[in-house]
């Protein structure tokens, strides 16, 4: 098997877009960061990383004829958001178990942002007060027997839709869309920055470049504070997406990193390293980060271009994800 044998529904423009972020190399003082934007990539509902591992699901569910997508995350969720929003493309309805996974108090998290643009979107937007957790949980699989009791086809969609067998899929796609890119403008990028939860985006890019004849630095930065998980679920997606796109060998312990460092105490909850970097690259590129995941992300590529971890010479990808709308619940951190 091969990534082409695995049918894809398009639901982005195109290749999402590549550009340098020169001020904030300048004062960096040095790595030259380019960032790769799956916010604005898509048309439907604000895009983000989902979207792109929703093209693989999608022929999936419609094969199996379902009627219904059914997932779940915290009230704030990109990911729920962007099922809904395929699911409004598509024709289909989505059921989407919202947990309060975020201790956070502001008393608008589950009407702003993500949840908002969710309920626009004619989704069936369950609150449950459970907490953080991106394992296989009764709330949702209790929606899923819904749906069937009511006479629909469900289609389940695990949190992060990294659970999946096909999860990891969309990229081990973007690993490809990098390498085309690069022939495009002439620059070979050395080491990719992405943030890690439930995984499938760090796990697909490893598989994706384990592949390419030219070896490269994938680092996932933690936004879960919950290492060992993190790294335990990106080591799996990733072994079994080398394994589906046919890489022929096995993964290297070495080829999965992971760090700490920039989650803070809990998902979720920005820390000050956090607000710094989402100030510092609002104010010099215009370019807005999240304080759930981006902004954390930042936060790491931000010291490990500092420390030299990342050195000087670097051309380093900063993998934006998306996640802006979630802002809207985080107001009161910015009101000087
Ligand atoms: C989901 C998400 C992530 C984390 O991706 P995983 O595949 O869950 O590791 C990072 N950034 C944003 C904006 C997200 O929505």
């Amino acid at each position: 098997m091969a990534l082409s044998d695995f049918p894809r529904h398009p639901l982005t423009f195109g290749p999402s877009p590549v550009h340098p972020m020169d001020r904030l190399s300048a004062h960096l003082g040095g790595a030259r960061v380019w960032a790769k934007r799956e916010d604005v990539s898509s048309g439907l509902a604000y895009g983000g990383n989902k979207t792109r591992k929703l093209e693989y699901l999608v022929p999936d569910a419609l094969a199996q004829g379902a009627d219904t997508l059914v997932s779940i995350g915290g009230y704030q969720s990109n990911h729920t958001r962007q099922v809904a929003a395929v699911a409004a493309h598509l024709g289909l309805r989505a059921v989407l178990v919202q947990e309060d996974w975020v201790d956070w108090p502001d008393p608008m998290s589950d009407r702003v942002g993500n949840i908002l643009l969710s309920r626009i979107m004619g989704a069936d937007v369950r609150l449950d007060p459970a907490g953080f957790g991106v394992g296989f949980k009764p709330s949702w699989e209790k929606a899923v027997e819904d749906v069937r009791a009511a006479g629909g086809t469900p289609y389940a969609i695990p949190a992060g839709a990294s659970d999946h067998p096909l999860g990891g899929l969309g990229f081990a796609r973007w690993a490809e869309e990098v390498q085309q890119q690069e022939r495009e403008l002439s620059v070979f990028f050395d080491t990719v920055v992405v943030c890690a939860v439930t995984g499938s985006t760090q796990a697909g890019m490893i598989a994706g470049f384990a592949g390419q004849e030219r070896p490269r630095r994938v680092l996932g930065i933690d936004a879960s504070a919950k290492l060992a998980e993190t790294r335990d679920q990106v080591a799996r997606i990733a072994r079994r997406t080398a394994d589906m796109v046919g890489l022929g060998r096995d993964l290297r312990e070495d080829e999965i990193e992971v760090l700490a460092g920039w989650a803070g105490e809990l998902y979720g909850v920005p820390v000050d390293s956090t607000l710094d970097a989402i100030r510092l690259v609002g104010r010099l590129e215009g370019v807005v980060l999240d304080t759930v995941y981006e902004g954390k992300s930042m936060a790491g590529l931000i010291d490990l271009v500092q420390d030299g971890t990342i050195p000087r010479d670097s051309n380093v990808l900063f993998a934006h994800l998306g996640g802006q709308p979630a802002l809207n619940a985080y107001s009161g951190l910015f009101r000087s």
